[in-house]
């Protein structure tokens, strides 16, 4: 019955289709239906996770179309010319990259770490990868305060540990201020962010971090964790933001 009715929306939005122009709809692959015609029957469009990953960024206050890009990132000095410079090799080689290597920026704030990482995820998005946008504070914050709902817990949690591409923004951000630690990981901290992290190593599964820690300090903060995050990194993209990466700073100076 349902593939019945289904039948007769698509046939009507196909005849639609040949007396309008396509761009009436966002998918052309479906009408906006949601669902595609198979041999075995009817599946989801693409468009209908592209649309689910879209609203999971929404979730989080981030629209991905307004997400700047990479090109707009204007670096000014050796740091960051070398952050943008392997941030567009990594886009670029993503699928000749070892699998599961990582993108990590890491140190002081105001260097625009957040732009890099989210316009690499922007871009593999266009590409059609699932990339998740997992802002650190926010999406640990939920975990906690569902850790009671098993069934719950695992969808979210579950989400971060599979997704193809996982962006970590400001991972710890609440154990660093100026540039110091301020605080220790706690154990609650750790049963929600471990797994997810743990995982990610396991499966060689992309993960791209940005942190005010610096790599000294993911070590004191776990030596084991930190040592899974920058492992993934090879040489090229685990990079360190210095103290002359204070761009908002750096105008008033
Ligand atoms: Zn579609």
């Amino acid at each position: 019955m349902l593939a019945d009715s289904i039948n007769k929306i698509i046939a009507k939005n196909h005849n639609t289709i040949s007396h309008a122009s396509n761009s009436k709809y966002k998918c052309t692959k479906c009408s906006d239906t949601g669902f595609i015609k198979t041999e075995r029957g009817f599946a989801r469009c693409s468009c209908y996770e592209e649309d689910y990953i879209k609203r999971l960024w929404e979730n989080f206050g981030v629209n991905p179309e307004d997400v700047k890009l990479l090109k707009d990132y204007e670096p000014y000095n050796d740091v960051t010319k070398r952050a943008k410079h392997q941030a567009a090799e990594y886009i670029t080689n993503f699928n000749e990259l070892n699998k599961g290597t990582n993108l990590v920026l890491m140190g002081q704030a105001g260097g625009g770490k957040t732009h890099i990482i989210l316009a690499i995820g922007k871009a593999l998005l266009e590409r059609k990868m699932k990339v998740l946008y997992m802002p650190y504070l926010e999406a640990i914050r939920e975990l906690k305060a569902n850790a009671m709902d098993d069934e719950y817990y695992n969808k979210l949690i579950n989400r971060y540990k599979m997704a193809e591409v996982l962006i970590i923004d400001d991972l710890f951000k609440d154990k660093v201020k100026k540039g110091r630690l301020t605080a220790e990981l706690t154990e609650a901290d750790m049963r929600h962010i471990y797994p997810i992290l743990n995982y990610r190593y396991s499966n060689k599964l992309p993960t791209l971090i940005s942190t005010e820690c610096t790599p000294q300090m993911l070590i004191e903060l776990d030596e084991a964790l930190a040592g899974r995050i920058l492992e993934r990194c090879g040489k090229s993209y685990g990079i360190e933001f210095n103290n002359q990466c204070n761009y908002r700073l750096r105008q008033f100076i």
